[in-house]
């Protein structure tokens, strides 16, 4: 039987080298005259075209030889009833059933020919070792490409050995460009560029050609820009086709799990897809998002609204007009009593028909001409059906099942969803367990609701910081609420729901956690409690205080731990600088003065330079007068409770608020030594009493008020709604402490000293110490007199008061006499 091979249009030098081989290995073959060739082929054609036994027509009956390519049912239509055979050569793997020949994965198909030859022990000239060469040295890039096997390297070996020329080798892979390439790039070439992924670099060129043009691609191959990358992804834009080639040089990238993504296949290491109505541009971004590890919607699956809200087709006009209004919806797919797709109806048809035919249904006036989409189609598609043919929706079928709809506002909001991710500074980070664990729990409640859920604010800068947390705020896009409700079922805890506010509080393991529904708030007027709108993700954080406070970790299990920071917090937080978001931040609301001095004082960081700019000018107009007091006392009282509040108290007095915040104290140096003493004391305390720690602040406050008129500094407790035993304490220092301080000074034996200070409150204690004169005293008496104890069983038979007096006889004694 006769046996014609057949090169594909295109063919390269592997698929020449191969069909020269099997002219030597079946003697009755010829190869059928090839009409285009890639470049190289075509030059080493045209030079040895004497070697090659060629036909130009057909016999009646024949075997089919491909080599290089396996798509044999091209061939087995155009010649229907002529084929007998089919034999394949090809080193791309695939499955073929009834098939002769050999697919095998090596380097290049001419290897596999090779073998053949090889095995039957053929004396071949050195000519034909040469042109056998070809093709192996040019699809394993000189044994350097990835996919390159020991096969290969053997096979080459064998043809040295029959002498293969490598200086016609070189003449015709020689890797420099020709005039003739050099004017094909600068004629075709759009762009390239080197991009680096975690340290690899990846080269991205695109072209643009009337048709795809396989000899482009060799010559992009050959680019020394392209020989020393890790992987090589070219886009070809031919017409309505954009054409996607990747290639991995080093196996350090899988391009083709890369192409994938829109469709492609071929192995690890060489991948290529087909692309319809795709930009080359905007596949090029694609394609970046993707080798940086983004997530990207590319099918329709990925953005329809599902399930679609549907009309039937003999609802009523103005029946479907509400329904579509109360959803804002512009249309919707319509459906028959089966549930099938009959038509498309907009409002804006209804709305007009509504004058005329008040009593019409929507099938009199729905489209019944219209595109589809399935849930597999690329979005280019869909965004080219809503550009070019205007219209506003396209139902998504499948088979005959209508499963949802494709709208602009899904692409709208598909691709802002992309440009705001490619915003944020986005990174993974690790959570601590505990949080991860009820955070992945919140993530998963929220996206069964259809919701998203991020840990927020605060927690995020102190989990950054490394500090321990327990107070959790987390916001959800969608209602908190029930996401909280459901969390507490989980765990049966109870929850405590703030409608008004859309948050709600829930206790997890220790942890308090508030989920709070993503808002907008705008100010009424400077300073007043803000108003409250539902929002996104994003004007959620917007409208937070400084940067380092509005960044938000997602607990989405797509992209769960991943780092969503609009406004540079992270790197704020490494520079250890205080930011407002936007200039009005101090003005709109005053309160945040005082936070961002509290928080510089806490965490030892400064205001940043235009912040610090735009605190004193708030300052200056009078922010913090015209603030709600008790908002503004509701800060001090945090401050108070802070480790560092002597700090943040310097930082009051460094930007001139400390007057206005307490009114009648004047600062002197006196009074900040005697601060600077109280600090050592307590920190003294700390240490020795451990059991006793308490809320110092106040103790700060008293010494504070200390000056101030009795008057003055009660309203000033009341306005920070001081506790009792504070303002208990500030009168005995106004009204006793002279006389305490006189009898503690005169006082020579410890006795006396236990007599002036027993029952006094201990803040007043450690205020007294910060006296120099005083302090000894008070301090043995809290080291040791008040812990002085006796033996009652001496003084049984007392009791009541008269027991009482005993003892502290006792005790005064023992201090005196046992106790120097
Ligand atoms: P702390 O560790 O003191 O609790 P925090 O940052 O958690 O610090 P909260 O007062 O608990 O502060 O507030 C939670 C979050 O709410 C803040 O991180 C910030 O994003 C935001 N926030 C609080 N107060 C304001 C305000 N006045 N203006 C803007 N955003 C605010
Ligand atoms: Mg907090």
């Amino acid at each position: 039987m006769e046996k014609v091979i057949f090169l594909e249009e295109g063919a390269d030098l592997d698929a020449l080298s191969s069909a020269y081989g099997l002219l030597l290995i079946y003697p009755e073959s010829s190869i059928f005259k090839p009409k285009h060739l890639s470049r190289r082929a075509s030059e080493v054609f045209r030079d040895f075209r004497h070697l090659f036994r060629i036909r130009e027509d057909l016999p009646q009956e024949f075997d089919l030889i491909l080599a290089d390519t396996h798509h044999y049912e091209v061939y087995l239509e155009e010649f229907k009833g002529k084929v007998k055979d089919i034999i394949i050569y090809d080193h791309h793997p695939a499955h073929m059933a009834g098939v002769k020949g050999k697919v095998q994965q090596v380097g290049s198909t001419t290897t596999l020919v090779v073998e053949e030859l090889m095995e039957r022990n053929m004396d071949i000239s050195p000519v034909s070792a040469t042109l056998l060469s070809f093709g192996i040295y040019e699809d394993t890039g000189f044994l350097s490409y990835e996919g390159t096997t020991s096969r290969d390297a053997r096979a080459l070996a064998w043809l040295l050995e029959k002498g293969a020329d490598l200086r016609i080798v070189r003449k015709y892979l020689s890797d420099t460009l020709s005039k003739e390439q050099i004017d094909m790039l600068s004629k075709h070439l759009q762009s390239i560029e080197s991009l680096f992924f975690n340290g690899k670099k990846i080269v991205i060129a695109t072209l643009k050609a009337e048709e795809y043009e396989p000899d482009l691609l060799r010559i992009i191959y050959d680019l020394r820009e392209v020989r020393d990358s890790s992987a090589l992804f070219v886009i070809v834009s031919a017409g309505y086709k954009t054409y996607v080639f990747g290639r991995s040089l080093r196996g350090e990238l899988d391009v083709n799990k890369i192409l994938e993504h829109f469709g492609g296949g071929g192995h690890t290491f060489a991948s290529a897809t087909k692309l319809e109505g795709a930009h080359a541009e905007r596949v090029k971004s694609v394609l970046t998002s993707l080798l940086e590890g983004k997530r990207v919607a590319l099918k329709v699956k990925e953005v329809m609204t599902s399930p679609p809200f549907v009309l039937h087709q003999d609802t009523g006009i103005s029946d479907a007009i509400l329904e579509l209004s109360q959803r804002n919806f512009a249309g919707a797919p319509v459906v028959d009593d089966a549930g099938k797709l009959v038509g498309v109806i907009y409002k804006k048809s209804l709305v007009r028909a509504l004058k005329h035919y008040p009593e019409g249904r929507v099938r009199d006036f729905m489209l019944e001409e219209f595109h589809t989409l399935t849930p597999e189609d690329f979005i280019w598609k869909a965004e080219e059906i809503l550009s070019r043919y205007g219209e506003k929706l396209i139902p998504v079928v499948e088979g005959d099942r209508l499963v949802g709809v494709i709208t602009r506002l899904d692409l709208l909001y598909s691709m802002r969803q992309q440009t705001a991710y490619l915003k944020a500074y986005e990174r993974k980070i690790k959570l601590p367990p505990h949080i991860e664990e009820v955070g992945r729990e919140i993530g998963i409640i929220a996206e069964g609701l259809g919701f998203k859920a991020y840990l927020v604010g605060g927690v995020v800068r102190d989990i950054l910081l490394g500090k321990e947390v327990w107070d959790v705020d987390f916001v959800v896009e969608g209602d908190a609420i029930k996401v909280a409700e459901l969390l507490a079922q989980k765990h049966k805890v109870e929850f405590h729901p703030f409608p008004e506010f859309g948050t709600a509080h829930v206790k997890v393991k220790g942890l308090k956690l508030e989920l709070a529904t993503t808002r907008r708030e705008t100010y009424p007027h400077p300073g007043a409690y803000p108003l409250v709108e539902y929002a996104s993700l994003r004007e959620d954080l917007l409208r937070r205080d400084f940067t380092i406070n509005a960044m938000a970790v997602s607990v989405n299990s797509q992209d769960f731990g991943t780092l969503i920071d609009y406004f540079g917090g992270l790197r704020d937080l490494k520079d250890r600088l205080i930011r407002v978001l936007h200039p009005l931040s101090f003005v709109e609301d005053p309160v945040r003065i005082l936070r961002a001095l509290r928080f510089a004082g806490r965490l030892g960081f400064k205001l940043s330079k235009s912040t610090e700019r735009l605190l004193r000018s708030a300052v200056s107009l009078g922010a913090i007068s015209s603030a709600p007091k008790g908002r503004i006392m509701n800060e001090v009282r945090l401050a108070l409770r802070e480790e560092r509040f002597l700090e943040i108290l310097e930082l009051y007095r460094k930007y001139q608020i400390l007057a206005e915040i307490f009114k009648g104290i004047t600062w002197s140096p006196k009074l900040e030594k005697k601060l600077l003493r109280l600090r050592d004391i307590i920190t003294w305390h700390k240490i020795e009493f451990p059991k006793e720690v308490m809320d110092y602040g106040w103790v700060y406050l008293l010494v504070l008020l200390e000056e101030m008129k009795e008057e003055e500094g009660m309203a000033f407790l009341r306005d920070i709604s001081a506790p009792s035993w504070v303002r208990e304490t500030y009168k005995i220092m106004k009204r006793g402490s002279k006389s305490t301080e006189k009898s503690l000074l005169e006082a020579k034996r410890n006795s006396e000293v236990y007599l002036s200070l027993k029952n006094k409150p201990l803040y007043f204690l450690l205020m007294l110490m910060t006296k120099e004169n005083l302090k000894e005293k008070v301090k043995l008496y809290l080291e040791k007199l008040r812990f002085v104890k006796v033996n009652v069983e001496k003084f049984r038979g007392l009791s009541g008061r008269e027991l009482g007096e005993a003892i502290e006889k006792e005790k005064m004694k023992i201090m005196d006499e046992a106790l120097e």
